[in-house]
């Protein structure tokens, strides 16, 4: 991929970058199927991704006429890295087993490795004959709603197609590389004024929160309401908060340390509430809530901005849902799209009847989500909540941070770019957005 690498950095043009020459492998994270036992009883908390991923060359498979090959510059680690290299709550290898019976071009995926990864940037370097919005040299973001246009199901709200799935989560060949295959419908206009990692690690959190937040298919927000939003300095919260802000509504935000609710100050969030400082007990034990400490908590929100939100941006799941469905308003949404802590969830069901709450799921986003989304960040109207950056070589180490909540916002993955701050195409239009809006989540990694 050396040759593309040189070929995109000199600024070459789409037809001399077509003309470059495949290799026949390239470097990316995997996991192996032959390892899926290999954290057979050991706790969640113990599984440590630094031991299961392996970056190494792997074969670059074939291109179906609808996809595009794209070299990839940058990518970011997701949650759902996290549950494929510790193989929660199933190992991975049965998604590309399923898509590997599907057609021919999905037996390609059916590997004892699968690359992962669902986030990418980077250049278009091959495209298939039924491509033709995109072309080689093309610099790109890559969103990871992967399917399959020709079920009738996609047509209304492809998120509804009976096979849909996540890229580099449920298909083969994901991001987190220096090379990826991609459908053409998961590929976006990279944001002109970000380099390649800030770029990169937005599609997929970005994406999932504006569907939660603004989208008809999730709570439709309207302004003024009031939205409770947990992990709000986390991948999915930190773009749900500038969704929220975006849209004129009022985000309370949780989050669990000092400098995570001064980064929310930052962001011009008021309603801020620090969960570990207040020390909520939701759970008396194991198989018992605690309906004193959802009232507690239902009081500090109310005392924060004088009633109860009107939404709750839910994702931890098992120990917060009995809380989330008690707080939200008369009528309101509870919009969930994850249960990090467990998902066999528990809640007094009378406070969702009495009440006429809404428990609304929602997944990913669909293409023109995804690109409203993004649109939103080439206008600067959202920014990238990229926080550190390391090398694919020690994605093990990148993917144990978010594995232990030892993150804010996004950790990005340098793939092909050597060094950070290298594609920003737009340094004016960089500046009229701002420097310190764009570098609010930066820290050193740890
Ligand atoms: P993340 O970056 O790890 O952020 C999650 C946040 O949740 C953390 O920052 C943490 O914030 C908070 N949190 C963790 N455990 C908690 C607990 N027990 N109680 C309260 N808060 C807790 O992860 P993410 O990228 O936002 O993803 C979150 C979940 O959503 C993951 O399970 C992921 O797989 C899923 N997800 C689903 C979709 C979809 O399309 N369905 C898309 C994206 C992500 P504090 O410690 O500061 O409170």
């Amino acid at each position: 991929m050396q040759e593309f690498l040189e070929a995109i950095v000199a600024g070459a043009s789409g037809d001399d970058i077509a003309a470059i020459s495949m290799p026949e492998s390239y470097r990316a994270a995997y996991v192996l199927r032959d390892e899926i036992e290999m954290f057979a009883g050991v706790p969640s908390a113990d599984k440590d991704p630094r031991k299961s991923l392996h970056v190494n060359e792997v074969a670059v498979p074939q291109l179906a006429p609808d996809e595009a090959y794209v070299a990839v510059m940058a990518s970011s680690i997701n949650f759902n890295t996290v549950w494929t290299s510790i193989f929660e709550p199933i190992p991975t290898f049965a998604f590309l087993a399923k898509l590997g019976r599907e057609s021919v071009y999905g037996a390609r995926h059916d590997l004892p490795y699968h690359v992962v990864g669902s986030d990418a940037s980077g250049v278009v370097i091959r495209t298939g004959p039924g491509v033709h919005n995109f072309r080689p040299g093309d610099r790109v973001v890559i969103h990871c709603n992967y399917v399959d246009d020709q079920d009738p199901a996609a047509h209304e709200d492809s998120m509804k197609a009976a096979n849909q799935r996540i890229w580099g989560f449920e298909s083969n060949f994901g991001g987190l590389a220096d090379f990826t295959v991609v459908k053409a419908n998961q590929l976006m206009p990279k944001p002109a004024h970000l380099s390649w990692e800030e770029a990169a690690v937005n599609a997929l959190c970005n994406s999932t929160a504006y569907r939660m937040i603004v989208s008809k298919n999730g709570a439709g927000m309207l302004q003024d309401q009031s939205v409770l939003i947990w992990g709000a300095t986390g991948g999915l919260g930190a773009y749900a908060v500038q969704h929220v802000l975006n849209g004129g509504g009022v985000p309370i935000g949780v989050v669990s340390s000092p400098e995570k609710v001064e980064l929310l100050r930052r962001m011009g969030v008021d309603a801020v509430l620090d969960r570990r400082m207040q020390a909520y007990r939701f759970w008396k034990d194991e198989h018992t809530q605690d309906e004193s400490e959802w009232r507690r908590f239902g009081k500090d929100i109310r005392a924060l901005i004088g009633e109860d939100p009107d939404i709750v941006f839910e994702h931890i799941g098992r120990q917060t849902m009995g809380a989330s469905v008690f707080v939200a308003k008369r009528g309101g949404t509870v919009v969930t799209c994850a249960a990090t802590s467990g998902y066999m969830i528990e809640y007094d069901n009378r406070h969702l009847w009495m009440k006429l709450k809404t428990i609304k799921g929602s997944h990913f986003a669909n293409y023109r989500e995804a690109w409203t989304a993004n649109d939103l960040l080439v206008k600067g109207k959202v920014v990238p909540a990229l926080s550190c950056v390391y090398p694919l070589d020690q994605v093990g180490e990148a993917a144990y941070q978010v594995h232990h909540n030892l993150h804010e916002g996004k950790i990005g993955v340098l793939c092909l770019a050597p060094h950070e701050g290298m594609g920003i195409d737009d340094p004016g239009f960089r500046e009229q957005v701002g420097e310190d809006r764009l570098t609010l989540f930066r820290r050193e990694r740890a």
